[in-house]
């Protein structure tokens, strides 16, 4: 491995940071969501234009999806961005207060302004590196949408577009600082529509058959089952049709959403089979018929030993986020708003007992720590089943503050927030330079991934033939 040069690589991201606030501070104020994040994709492309990417739109039939990329010849390193927000977080940014901006509105909930302008800087920092010292390697810029909801990433993931990357690295905004640990719950959502006969309900009820009745019936069946799934299995749902509102009426038509998340995607795979099971069980109760669609799904994430050293290392080098004492007032404004099992779940997570008073962040967590914690789900999950993953969590907001809610909002755009994502461009972008320059690395990644795709082959829980849920622009 040739000696890395840390402070070239922070350099070049210290170089360009300013326009690349602004661009986390554009997403932010037109926060958009599930495949309609027109303006903000667009900032993203004129930002790679400018920078000199080749530039590849409309990946996977998704417009709002980018790929733009750098260099040529040897390794492929794919760097992932997000720039999708949330419904109902709209909130004004700055202050400690819930304050929306528009009633009902879309907010940065989960930090996706910063995650997308963080990799994209880290991805100018990379492909200027590589034209500066003449290495063959390419940097590659994905710009990945609905990640909350629409699992973008399992698609191109399923249609082979991280096939040739040697390697991939992102981030997340957090309350800490850590290389993440890899696991996240598959997840998958799938429709079930039951169809029965509609009948006036009181003047002849034995003509009809309750669709509604049906999705009852499959719920009462579902609850009866979580008492035989593994403790980290979740099955939550959500009606999205029942028929109307006419209680004289038997219901027709009902819609139903389960949302069924697993350790992996082999425990998602037998749960759903048993859910399926139930809805024909439900059908066969009611006379009714059943037809369901696959809304969604993400794998979980599988760790790279590797690569979460290399990251740790780079990590390291560079320590915590600096702060100053502006940050910590705001921070230790927006801890006045939460509860103190919000900041103790922020730290069982970095594998930290809470400390008596620490509003933001000021080590980076040990790789060997234990965290605790619940998990959710991301997308980056099926990019980790294609090729070797590694991903930092990164301060951005004060310590103890919950995801996807007016909190985060309201630290979306604060000097904390920009100090983190041009730290967090730093940590991705020295990974890359890293493993560039140690092909040993990248092959010990690619060996250890390979041999979990010889015992247990990737399967996107995502159907061959479905299509992304996508919207097209309105002018
Ligand atoms: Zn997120």
């Amino acid at each position: 491995m040739k000696i890395q040069n840390e402070e070239a690589i922070w350099g070049l991201v210290d170089a360009k940071k300013e326009a690349f606030v602004k661009l986390a501070d554009q997403v932010f104020d037109t926060p958009e969501t599930l495949y309609k994040e027109f303006q903000s994709v667009k900032e993203h492309i004129s930002t790679l234009e400018s920078e000199g990417f080749k530039v590849t739109e409309n990946i996977c039939g998704m417009p709002t999806a980018v790929i733009g990329e750098a260099g040529d010849e040897g390794p492929i390193i794919a760097i992932l961005g997000e720039f999708d927000a949330l419904p109902g977080l709209s909130q004004k940014p700055g202050v400690a207060e819930y304050k929306p901006i528009a009633e009902g509105g879309n907010g940065h909930g989960c930090g996706h302004n910063l995650l997308g302008a963080a990799a994209l800087l880290a991805a100018t920092a990379v492909k200027d590196w590589l034209a500066e010292t003449g290495i063959k390697a390419r940097i590659r810029y994905y710009g990945c949408p609905a990640e909350e909801g629409g699992a973008a990433k399992a698609y191109m993931a399923r249609d082979g577009l991280f096939d040739d990357v040697s390697a991939a690295i992102s981030w997340h905004p957090s309350t800490f600082n850590a290389v993440q640990h890899g696991h996240s719950l598959a997840n998958t959502r799938v429709d079930f529509t039951f169809t029965g006969k509609a009948a006036h309900a009181a003047a002849a009820p034995h003509l009809g058959r309750s669709a509604l009745d049906a999705c009852e019936l499959m719920n009462v069946g579902v609850n009866y089952m979580r008492e035989h799934i593994p403790d980290s299995a979740r099955i939550h749902y959500a009606y999205l049709d029942v028929g109307g509102a006419a209680p004289n009426v038997v219901q027709a038509t009902s819609t139903v959403r389960q949302l069924i998340r697993a350790s992996d995607n082999a425990t998602l795979r037998d749960m759903v089979a048993r859910v399926q099971d139930i809805a024909k069980g439900a059908a066969l109760m009611t006379g009714t018929t059943m037809e369901e669609k696959v809304y969604s799904g993400v794998s979980n994430l599988v760790g790279n030993g590797p690569l979460e050293k290399a990251m740790q290392v780079e990590f390291d080098k560079l320590g915590p986020v600096v702060f100053d004492s502006e940050d910590t007032a705001f921070a230790e404004a927006i801890r006045e708003t939460l509860t103190e099992d919000d900041i103790a779940a922020s730290f069982q997570r970095a594998g930290r007992q809470t400390p008596p008073d620490l509003p933001l962040c000021d080590f980076v967590a040990p790789l060997d720590r234990s965290s605790t914690g619940s998990d959710g789900s991301t997308d980056v999950g099926d990019v980790s089943w294609v090729t070797p993953t590694v991903q930092a969590q990164v301060a951005t907001c004060a310590v103890g503050t919950p995801f996807h809610t007016w909190q985060t909002v309201a630290q979306g755009k604060a000097p904390a927030a920009h100090k983190g994502m041009i730290h967090a461009a730093k940590v991705m972008a020295a990974t890359a330079t890293h493993l560039i320059n140690s092909p040993e690395t990248l092959q010990a990644a690619r060996d250890i991934h390979n041999q979990r795709q010889n015992t247990t082959p990737y399967v996107c829980p995502i159907p061959s033939d479905q299509k992304p849920p996508i919207v097209e622009q309105t002018p």
